[in-house]
């Protein structure tokens, strides 16, 4: 969106998707040409030769996908790859070819015109419906299109991202994930695109590669020009072009705030979690993989509050077996220690899929066959992955927890099936700690409510608000049209956290928070004011939640906390908190807006 500005400058307004501030000159990509592909009729001899040469396209394509994957994998980690496990699947969707054949034969075309009709139509179908994750499939399949269409037109990429020879800030209609992946991050200062959303795998492999980005740009790639000089600024989605010096002057000052910031906030890294009244809390890390126990290192976080194992299972072809897991559960705990890694077992369905299960489409997969439910019915899945967590347990900074527990059947039915294990390992003479903590996760309302019975079987309690919030206010977490009703200082939800850390502390357990929640530093004396004992959040948000820890008195904490439960406002409580992290710690709210309010 174009915005007036001062002499000469021209504002575009998008999403910002990921922070930083870049300026270069741009280089705005063509959108894809279809010219290349005309109706050109096949002889009646000819048609399975171009069957045949679809087929050939697609393992093509399959091929350069796992290379692209692999190739992530490596560099950024096997979260970011598993991005691609949506292109492969595109390329497995039987009814997808099988259209397309019956297009060959029926009008008799060339493979790359029925693929390209048929892959448009699929593309157009996922567009139009109202669901964001629905419509970032459709992107998915673009992407697919455009390198089968390389593939059977011979025809190489636009412009070969990975290999650029001036840094530029790159602005597209729309750059794919693949695209997006290989970036040539010496060169690419930033990029814009005319569409997409904060959920986007384009936007999730920005932040990952720490790449400056705005989407949503809408008519971005038409307006700019190649050449032309510009200020991108992912913290609050602009894109200026010609800026003036005093836009330039006014960005200087603020990234050097930015920076500023970060330094200072080394400070507390060797530092405790401690308020000024001295009240200490566990401040640890949410982890998605062995090899990020480096990055909690380096945040100054204590050990692990939630170690998604999910992510050890996409992005391959066969599950994983008993020694990884346990070599990757090890692995953490032994570079961690003597800190504690809180494992939870696998929290598969709602929105993270397994490629090599064939597990049923639902209807409501956030109320599914998800987690906990999913693993008490695969015991075979099960068991290989208890095996693992007890025999690294003998690290002992171990500890483990169940998630989506949603009553003391389900609790009761895991450590059943906990002890059955223990006893073959035992049988087997393999070494494990037999007193292994095991905690529940609160994140369904029933746990909430009956906390009092389950605190009783475990010993420690961590509370997912990212469910906990969608369940009880049933508002879907990816949903962005009803995104404003999502509001975690909602009354109710405050009191859920409370009667569930009442619930711990009455039975001698701890608790915490592992959901977003607890990297939000508005949250922070809120949660600490519920009771929280500890808080865990992707490392990037630690240290700015230490320091405001280091800055508050619990009993100002409780104060407020005492407020909201008596507030009947969530907005009320959420300015409330606002105020008070403000004035305690001015300098982390303190982000580069110089174009905001204007
Ligand atoms: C949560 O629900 O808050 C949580 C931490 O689990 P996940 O985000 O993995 O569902
Ligand atoms: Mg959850």
């Amino acid at each position: 969106m174009l915005e007036p500005a001062q002499s000469g400058e021209k504002i575009f307004r998008g999403i910002p998707v990921s922070p930083g501030v870049c300026r270069g000159r741009l280089l705005v990509l063509e959108r894809p040409q279809d010219g290349r592909i005309s109706p050109h009729q096949v002889k009646e001899s000819e048609l399975q030769c171009e069957v045949g040469r679809l087929e050939q396209a697609i393992i093509d394509t399959r091929h350069e996908i796992l290379e692209v994957q692999r190739k992530v994998s490596e560099g950024l980690g096997a979260q970011d790859a598993g991005i691609f496990d949506a292109h492969l699947l595109v390329l497995e969707d039987p009814t997808l070819i099988e259209e397309v054949s019956r297009m060959i034969f029926e009008e008799k075309v060339t493979a790359e015109y029925a693929f390209k009709k048929v892959a448009d139509k699929y593309a157009q179908t996922l567009s139009a419906i109202d669901d964001e994750y629905l419509r970032e499939r459709a992107s998915d399949m673009r992407d697919v299109t455009e390198r089968i269409l390389n593939h059977l037109t011979g025809q190489a990429p636009r412009v070969d991202l990975s290999h650029l020879e001036q840094p530029c800030i790159i602005i597209s209609h729309d750059l794919t994930p693949s695209c997006t992946a290989l970036l040539d991050k010496k060169h690419v200062l930033g990029f814009g695109t005319d569409v997409g959303s904060q959920t986007s795998h384009t936007a999730i492999m920005a932040r990952s590669m720490r790449i400056p980005a705005v989407v949503g740009l809408e008519n971005a790639s038409v307006a700019m020009k190649s050449g032309d000089y510009a200020l991108l600024d992912g913290f609050n989605g602009l894109i200026i072009i010609n800026p003036t010096d005093q836009t330039l002057f006014e960005y200087g000052q603020l990234v050097r705030k930015h920076v500023t910031l970060e330094e200072k906030l080394r400070e507390v890294h060797d530092k405790p979690a401690v308020t000024l009244d001295g009240a200490r809390i566990v401040l640890s890390a949410n982890v998605e993989q062995a090899a990020d126990a480096e990055a909690v290192l380096a945040s100054g976080a204590e050990g692990v509050g939630l170690f998604r194992t999910e992510y050890l299972f996409i992005n391959r072809d066969t599950l994983p077996g008993e020694e990884e897991q346990y070599e990757a559960y090890r692995q953490v705990a032994a570079a961690l220690k003597p800190n504690p890694v809180i494992i939870r077992t696998l929290d598969l369905g709602g929105d993270k899929f397994l490629s090599q299960l064939q597990v049923p489409t639902e209807m409501n997969p956030f109320l599914g066959w998800r987690a906990i439910r999913f693993c008490l019915q695969q015991k075979d899945i099960f068991r290989v992955q208890l095996r693992a967590i007890l025999r690294a347990s003998t690290e002992t900074n171990i500890k483990m927890m169940y998630p989506m527990i949603s009553c003391l059947d389900e609790l009761l039915q895991a450590n059943n099936l906990l002890e059955e294990y223990k006893r073959e390992l035992d049988g087997e003479g393999i070494p494990f700690n037999r007193n292994i903590d095991v905690g529940a996760m609160i994140e369904i309302p029933s746990a909430a409510l009956a906390a009092d019975v389950l605190a009783r079987r475990v010993r420690f309690f961590s509370i997912g608000t990212n469910d906990l919030i969608q369940y009880s206010l049933a508002v879907d977490r990816l949903n962005e049209r009803i995104a404003h009703l999502y509001e975690p200082t909602h009354p109710a939800i405050l009191r859920l956290i409370k009667m569930t850390a009442d619930a711990a502390h009455k039975a001698g357990i701890w608790v915490g928070v592992c959901g977003e929640m607890a990297g939000d530093p508005i949250m922070t004396p809120l949660l600490l004011g519920l009771g929280m004992d500890e808080l865990s959040a992707a490392p990037p948000h630690i240290p700015s939640i230490k320091h405001l820890i280091r800055r508050m008195k619990i009993t100002e904490a409780q104060e407020l906390a005492e407020f909201a439960l008596q507030c009947e406002s969530g907005a009320e409580i959420l300015a409330r908190s606002t105020a008070f992290v403000e004035k305690i710690a001015p300098s982390l709210f303190d982000t580069p807006r110089p174009r905001q309010a204007s």
